[in-house]
C-alpha cells in the first residue's frame, strides 16, 4: 500500500527542491523503557517510509538518557519489533554514546554564560517557574560566575553531590511566554548504573537538551515527533544553535495515533504487566507490537492500517475495527480455511456403517484455488458446535433441531432424529440419519436445506484450546478523576479460554501459523502456550464486520 502525500512529505520535497537539503536522514528514537506499541508503529512507518521515498536513511536510536527506567530487555525487544515490522535501520545508535559530546556542549554553554548550576529543589524550581499568566522568578543561584559554574558542574560529574541536590539549567528567560524557555533543566545528578555506560556517569542529560544534540550529531535532517513537543521546538532550536552544532535539524510534529478501547501509554502498559493484569508485554490483548504479533496480526496489516490513518497535525482516535479490517484483508487469500469445533456436541449418524471412514475432498481456500485441496475424515461419530443445535428453536433458526435437515460442510445432509440427555436434562448427544445421495460435490439437486454447519470427525479430531478475546479496556472516556484510574475500566471478561477439536490434518501446525476456522474467524497458533499435539489458538478477529473504509 502506497503512503499518500502529506504535509511532512511536502516540506521534505520543498527542502530538496530549494537546495536547503541535498539528502534526507530521519531517525526512530524510542526510549528503551517499555515495549513498542502500535502508536510507535506509526512513527516507524512515517520515519522509515518518508526517508525511503526520498532515497534517504533512517537510524534506529535508543534515547537512553534515563537509566532508572531503562533496560536491556527493552532494547532487545525494540530491535526485534522494528525488524519484524519490515524495516531495516541504516545505523543503530545509542544516545548514551554521545554523553561525552553532550557534556562538552554543556560546558560550552556555561562558558558562554548560558547555563548555571542551581541548588533549588525540584519543588522550588517548579514554584519559581511561574504560570502561563505569571512570569517566573529568578533563582538566587542564577548569577554565579562562570568559574564557579564550571567548577560545580565538574564536581557534579565527579560524583561529589547527592541525587537531586544540584542541576544544570539553561539561562534563557524566566519571563518567556513559553514555559519551556524559563531556564529549563539540562542535567541532573543520578547515581544510577546505566545499561550501556555502566557507572561511568552520575549526571544524565534531560530530554530537551539531549534530543536536539543527538539529532544534530547524527546529521538528522528532519526530526519527526508528536505534537506534544510543538512547544519545545524553540528550545530545540536554541540548544542546537547555542551549542554551535554543525548542522541544524528541523523538528516537525505530527498527531499521535489513538485507538478506541486501547491504552497507549508505556506507563499504563507497564502497570498492566507489572501488576499481572495481563500475561506479559506480549499478551495478545495489548496493543504492543509483540502482543499483536502473538495475537496473529501481520506486519503487513499493521503497516497498511497505519498508512490509512494518514499523517496530520491533529490526533484523532481511530476505530479499532479498522485494524481488524486490514488483518482480514491480508489473511483472506493467505490463510487456509479449516473446520474447528469450539464447544463440542457429539452427533451420531445412526445409519452410517460402524467401521467406515471416508476421506472427503475439500478446498484449502475457495477464494485462492492455488492453495489446493485437503482430505478430511468422515465417519459415524462427529462433533458439531453446541450452538448449532436447539431443541426448541425460534423462528428463522435454520440449523439442527428435531426433524430438521442441514448440510454438513463438505459432507452430507443429516436429519435430526433423536436427542439424548443426561439425568439433569442436558443435551449430550444428537442422533441423526444421513442421506448418501447428498454428498457434497456429487451434483445432488433433489432438495435444498437452509443451514450449513461445520464439524470434525470424533475419532480423528485433535484436541485444541481456543482463546477468544474482547477489548481489554471497556470505556474510552475513562474518567480518571475521583479516585478512579484506567484500571477500573479493565474488562474482566476480555479473555475466554475454551477447549474443542480441530481437523487431523493440522497435526503438525507450527507456532504463529494463521488459519480461518469456518464461521469462527481468523486464528493464530500461540507461540507461548501451544504444545505438541495440543495447539492453542488465539482468535485474531471474527469474520463479521460492519466496518467500511
Ligand atoms: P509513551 O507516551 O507511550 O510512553 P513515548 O513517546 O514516551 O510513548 P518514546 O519511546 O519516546 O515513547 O517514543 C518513540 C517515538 O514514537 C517518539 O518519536 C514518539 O513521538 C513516537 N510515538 C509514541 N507514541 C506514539 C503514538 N501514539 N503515535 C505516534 N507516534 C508515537
Ligand atoms: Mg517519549
Amino acid at each position: 500500500m502506497e503512503q499518500s502525500s502529506n504535509f511532512i512529505r511536502t516540506i521534505i520535497k520543498q527542502d530538496l527542491e530549494s537546495g536547503k537539503r541535498d539528502h534526507v536522514i530521519t531517525r526512530f528514537p524510542p526510549e528503551p523503557n517499555g515495549y513498542l506499541h502500535i502508536g510507535h508503529a506509526k512513527s516507524i512507518v512515517i520515519n522509515f517510509g518518508l526517508a525511503d521515498d526520498f532515497g534517504g536513511k533512517t537510524n534506529l536510536r535508543f534515547d537512553d538518557t534515563n537509566p532508572l527506567k531503562e533496560d536491556q530487555e527493552y532494547v532487545d525487544s525494540i530491535k526485534e519489533d522494528v525488524a519484524w515490522l519490515g524495516y531495516e535501520w541504516d545505523e543503530l545508535r545509542y544516545a548514551s554514546n554521545y554523553f561525552d559530546e553532550m557534556y562538552k556542549r554543556a560546558v560550552l554553554l556555561i562558558q558562554k554564560g548560558l547555563a548555571y548550576v542551581d541548588e533549588l529543589t525540584a519543588d522550588e524550581i517548579r514554584e519559581y517557574r511561574g504560570t502561563l499568566t505569571e512570569a517566573g522568578k529568578e533563582s538566587p543561584y542564577r548569577h554565579r560566575t562562570k568559574e564557579e559554574n564550571l567548577d560545580l558542574f565538574e564536581r557534579m560529574k565527579n560524583g561529589e553531590f547527592t541525587d537531586g541536590s544540584k542541576v544544570l539549567r539553561a539561562k534563557i528567560d524566566m519571563a518567556s511566554p513559553n514555559l519551556n524557555l524559563r531556564d529549563p533543566v539540562l542535567y541532573r545528578v543520578s547515581h544510577t548504573s546505566h545499561h550501556n555506560t555502566g557507572d561511568t556517569w552520575c549526571i544524565y542529560p534531560m530530554y530537551d537538551f539531549a534530543h536536539p544534540l543527538e539529532d544534530a550529531i547524527e546529521g538528522v535532517t528532519h526530526s519527526l515527533c508528536t505534537t506534544e513537543f510543538e512547544d519545545h521546538r524553540p528550545l530545540y532550536d536554541w540548544v542546537v544553535r547555542e551549542c554551535e552544532m554543525d548542522m541544524q535539524p528541523q523538528q516537525i510534529e505530527f498527531g499521535r495515533l489513538n485507538i478506541t478501547n486501547t491504552v497507549m501509554s508505556k506507563r499504563k502498559l507497564k502497570q498492566l504487566v507489572d501488576e499481572n493484569h495481563v500475561d506479559g508485554w506480549d499478551d495478545p490483548r495489548l496493543p504492543t507490537i509483540s502482543g499483536m504479533r502473538r495475537r496473529g496480526f501481520t506486519a503487513e496489516a499493521i503497516r497498511d492500517f497505519v498508512k490509512e490513518t494518514g499523517v496530520s497535525k491533529g490526533s484523532g482516535t481511530v476505530d479499532s475495527a479498522m485494524l481488524d479490517h486490514f488483518v482480514r484483508e491480508d489473511l483472506k487469500l493467505k490463510a487456509p480455511r479449516t473446520m474447528g469445533v469450539l464447544r463440542p456436541l457429539k452427533l451420531v449418524i445412526t445409519n452410517y456403517p460402524e467401521d467406515q471412514v471416508e476421506w472427503l475432498d475439500a478446498e484449502v481456500n475457495p477464494e485462492n484455488p492455488d492453495m489446493g485441496m485437503r482430505k478430511i475424515p468422515f465417519s459415524r461419530e462427529i462433533y458439531i458446535e453446541q450452538e448449532d443445535f436447539m431443541e426448541d428453536p425460534p423462528k428463522k433458526y435454520f440449523r439442527l433441531f428435531p426433524g430438521n435437515e442441514v448440510r454438513l460442510k463438505h459432507a452430507y445432509f443429516v436429519k435430526c432424529e433423536n436427542v439424548i440427555k443426561d439425568e439433569d436434562g442436558n443435551v449430550v448427544e444428537i442422533h441423526c440419519t444421513y442421506d448418501p445421495e447428498t454428498k457434497s460435490g456429487s451434483g445432488f439437486t433433489g432438495r435444498k436445506v437452509k443451514g450449513t454447519i461445520h464439524w470434525v470427525d470424533a475419532a480423528n479430531a485433535i484436541p485444541a484450546e481456543f482463546r477468544l478475546y474482547e477489548p481489554l479496556i471497556l470505556d474510552d472516556e475513562a474518567d480518571e478523576s475521583e479516585d478512579k484510574t484506567f484500571l477500573d475500566h479493565v474488562n474482566q471478561n476480555s479473555l475466554e479460554v475454551i477447549n474443542g477439536f480441530i481437523e487431523p490434518n493440522l497435526e503438525n501446525i507450527e507456532a504463529q501459523e494463521k488459519l480461518q476456522f469456518f464461521r469462527h474467524g481468523y486464528f493464530n497458533v500461540d507461540p507461548k502456550h501451544s504444545e505438541k499435539g495440543k495447539p492453542v489458538f488465539n482468535r485474531i478477529v471474527s469474520l463479521k464486520s460492519s466496518f467500511k473504509l
